[in-house]
């Protein structure tokens, strides 16, 4: 792989009609993840693209000239110009050939695709998922000396790395950041000796045989499996949602209420969980505004009647959300009166979404057992009902889902995992 400064790149510029442009950092896990994908390529494609890299700290200038402010950034040039999709973060496998496949003719993409042979790891243990849950299995399985691979399609971290602050994780004093959090967790589970297969497309999981396809051409076999793929939330599909998840839109009440002490907060919901959440944020807020689509709440008798008496809560019945929005270091929440279409917007200082949440299981096909809601059931091992499959964190049926819960689920299975190995 070549390696440029920033005093080269015209050069390489001018003579190749396709360039690839790798800039990366040190101490860099994406660009960690992404090294050994941006090399295989460079095999596969390098006859007709050059692949070349450039340190970012050490060729400002260039990076500022280009707009690029991460590591990794993969830029892509043609004919001396800049074309295509910037890719950054946890870049995949197949969003950069893609990008490749468009600097090329179809027929050639072809012939180089045809070149792309399978390819088979064998390991003892799979996790599939690297959040708490599985970041803390691979911790255990890799010191027992369990041959462990973690895949995730993202970079690992769960929900944790997109979480702002941590208070409640045992062994910090100080809040730490969220993705600090999980930067150290996967760091001690490679440390141990883990293989992370890590931004990869999971394009297949066949439970009884152990087996995981990632990228389309390699198989993952194992001897053991852990599903640690976690729950996400269901979204309300608004304006506004995704950009400020985790920044003034949360869905955890026992992670961020304590952050809104003496303020006033907008709850999306009126299910159970948005009313018995709704009592708990009460004793730290001054005001709730419960925003419900119904003309009543759902929830449990005994909730709503604690819920109506609480002089903190107002309830807006069908009314529901059309756009969140930042208003200095405030949110507006934007909500249509369904009786009559009227908008109208509230401010607050945060919203809580409380519609439900639901396990990641779209790309874990398999005859599971599971709870009403879709959940693994487990046993008190943290064995599912096909052998050797193990389940662990949000992706369990279980009543309390945190990050300490998940490791300890992580654990368990672990080494029972380790135990049955031997
Ligand atoms: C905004 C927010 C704030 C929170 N704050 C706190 C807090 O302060 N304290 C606390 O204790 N808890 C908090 N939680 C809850 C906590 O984050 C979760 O309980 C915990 O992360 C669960 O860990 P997990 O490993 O089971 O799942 P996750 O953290 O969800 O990790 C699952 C991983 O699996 C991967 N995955 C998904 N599908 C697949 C697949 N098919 N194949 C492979 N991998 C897959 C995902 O990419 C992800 O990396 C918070 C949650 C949220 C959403």
């Amino acid at each position: 792989m070549k390696e440029i400064d920033q005093n080269e790149f015209e050069q390489e510029l001018n003579a190749h009609k396709n360039l690839v442009l790798d800039f990366y950092s040190t101490e860099c896990p994406p660009c960690e993840a992404l090294a050994p994908k941006f090399e295989a390529l460079d095999e596969l494609y390098g006859n007709d693209i050059r692949f070349v890299k450039i340190f970012r700290q050490g060729n400002r200038e260039l990076a500022e000239k280009l707009g690029v402010r991460s590591s990794p950034t993969l830029l892509f040039f043609q004919d001396g110009t800049q074309v295509g999709e910037v890719l950054r973060g946890g870049i995949r496998r197949s969003d950069i050939m893609r990008q490749l496949d468009a600097l090329l003719p179809g027929k050639r993409v072809k012939e180089i695709r045809s070149k792309i042979k399978p390819e088979v790891i064998d390991t003892e243990a799979i996790v599939l998922g690297g959040g708490p849950a599985g970041l803390a299995a691979a911790i255990y399985l890799a010191q027992a000396r369990v041959d462990t691979v973690v895949v995730d399609p993202m970079l690992p971290g769960g929900q944790v790395a997109t979480t702002h602050q941590v208070s409640n994780y045992p062994g910090f004093v100080d809040p730490i950041p969220g993705y600090m959090l999980s930067h150290y967790m996967a760091e001690q589970a490679k440390v141990a000796g883990a293989r992370m297969k890590v931004a990869v497309e999971v394009s297949g999981v066949d439970l009884e045989k152990k087996q995981v396809e990632v990228d389309g051409y390699q198989t993952i076999r194992g001897k053991t499996l852990l599903i640690a793929t976690g729950a996400s939330p269901r979204y309300l599909g608004v304006e506004g949602e995704q950009e400020f998840y985790g920044k003034g839109i949360s869905y955890c009440a026992t992670c961020d209420a304590k952050y809104y002490h003496d303020k006033e907060v907008v709850i999306i919901g009126g299910g159970n969980t948005a009313v018995e959440e709704s009592e708990f944020i009460s004793k730290f807020v001054k005001k709730i505004t419960m925003v419900q689509q119904l003309p009543h709440l759902t929830a449990n008798k005994a909730a709503q009647e604690k819920a109506m008496a609480d002089p903190k809560i107002e309830i807006l019945y069908s009314h529901e959300p059309r756009g969140f929005y930042r208003e200095g270091d405030k949110m507006g929440v934007r909500v249509e009166d369904l009786d009559s279409g009227e908008t109208k917007m509230l401010h607050t200082d945060g919203v809580f979404v409380f519609v439900g949440m639901k396990p990641n299981l779209d790309l874990v096909p398999g005859d599971l057992d599971t709870d009403d809601w879709g959940y693994l059931k487990v046993d008190s091992e943290m064995r599912t009902s096909i052998p050797g499959v193990f389940a662990a964190g949000d992706v369990v049926s279980k009543p309390i889902r945190q990050i300490t819960t998940a490791v300890s689920d992580g654990t368990i299975a672990s080494i029972v995992m380790a135990r049955e190995l031997q």
